[in-house]
């Protein structure tokens, strides 16, 4: 199967082409992403009505430039794999609608991906994970442990009670007047300082795996107003703060991943997926935890952690294996919960 994936639920316009070949590892065949970045800079976050509009402007050159790179016309392509939901609902709008344009005009099967299940098939797709695993996924809008039975089961075994840490690695970096996206900033910085300002870990002693980071979040903005010298942060405090916040952010998630891990004894590998999982503390925090745990740990490459139509391809190879594909009724969701136990991830938004 050669899939030719569409993202564009955020603030990246990815097309990419996939391929599988029945006993074979699955073939990145092309991946090509468009960020945006500097266009929201100056107004430090995403601007969803500016997203959709670059979104609509970069969609066909994205896929141009996929298939040329697959060295691959659109006919040599099985079927089209588009991010339906959730995000920000115009740029999920654009992605559907040049997906449905093109599938239409070729004939091929259009398949609706989840863009959450995206990321959390990704280990699938890199490291080649069979079922069931535990999966920790971590990004800008989310973060919930599932346990992944099957490319369609999906059950949250907890998560965050309120702000995502992409989230706040994002606010943390526009309130010590670092770039966005802030994670990679953060990180940067936290490399230059050390873990000495105490910070909060709320709910560390509560049983289950729920977590909250806006607690934590307050104390970092706290710890900058009382570390201000004439109004201004000196450097080398910016970079205790974002070691500091790093530490505690990887510390809760370790501490979670524990408790997922006893939730779920029959998991053969523990995943982190998501834009945060490009975090190298963090990454190596939970590494450290499942060499303790004799259990496998996955974290796909950088590229693949955050948003890009690789993942949304190889998902769509997935249901399409799975005889789920979708016809030109395909709705784009600004909601759409993974959670098979909480709602179907099946269906295309009739
Ligand atoms: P979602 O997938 O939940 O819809 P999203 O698509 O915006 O959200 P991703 O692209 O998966 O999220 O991840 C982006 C987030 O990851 C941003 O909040 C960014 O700051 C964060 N991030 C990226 N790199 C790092 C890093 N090295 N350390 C921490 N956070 C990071
Ligand atoms: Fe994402």
């Amino acid at each position: 199967l050669t899939i030719l994936g569409i993202e564009s639920s955020c603030d990246d316009t990815g097309a990419a082409v996939v391929r599988h070949a029945p006993g074979q590892p699955p073939e990145i065949l092309s991946n090509v992403v468009f960020g945006q970045a500097d266009l929201h800079a100056a107004f430090g976050g995403v601007v969803p009505e500016i997203a959709a509009r670059a979104h609509v402007e970069k969609l066909d050159l994205a896929i141009e430039r996929a298939l040329a790179a697959a060295d691959l016309g659109p006919r040599d392509l099985d079927g089209v794999a588009v991010t339906a939901g959730p995000g920000l609902i115009g740029g999920v709008m654009a992605g559907v609608m040049c997906a449905k344009g093109f599938a239409a005009a070729l004939g091929l099967p259009i398949i609706g991906v989840n863009h959450l299940a995206g990321h959390a098939l990704t280990p699938r797709l890199t490291d080649g994970l069979a079922f069931p695993y535990l999966m920790l996924l971590v990004s800008g809008g989310h973060c919930q442990f599932l346990r992944v039975t099957a490319a369609d089961r999906f059950t949250r075994l907890g998560g965050t009670i309120d702000d995502a840490p992409g989230e706040a690695f994002d606010k943390i970096a526009k309130a010590l007047s670092l770039p966005q996206p802030g994670g990679p900033e953060v990180e940067r910085a936290a490399a230059r300082g050390s873990d000495v300002i105490t910070l909060p870990r709320p709910l560390l002693d509560r049983d289950g795996c729920d977590m909250s980071f806006s607690g934590l979040k307050t104390a970092v903005l706290r710890a900058r107003d009382a570390a201000l010298v004439d109004g201004t942060l000196p450097a080398s405090t910016r970079d205790d703060i974002c070691a500091s916040f790093q530490a505690a952010v990887a510390d809760i998630l370790v501490a979670k991943s524990r408790r997922a891990l006893d939730l779920m004894p029959e998991a053969t590998a523990f995943a982190v997926a998501g834009g945060v999982a490009a975090n190298g503390a963090i990454r190596a925090g939970l590494s450290d935890l499942c060499a303790e745990r004799g259990i496998a740990f996955t974290a796909p490459p950088l590229a693949l952690c955050t948003d890009n139509a690789a993942m949304i391809a190889w998902a769509g190879i997935e249901r399409l294996r799975l005889g789920q594909t979708d016809d030109m009724s395909l709705a784009a969701r600004p909601r759409w919960p993974l959670d098979t136990e909480a709602a179907p991830m099946l269906g295309s938004g009739r």
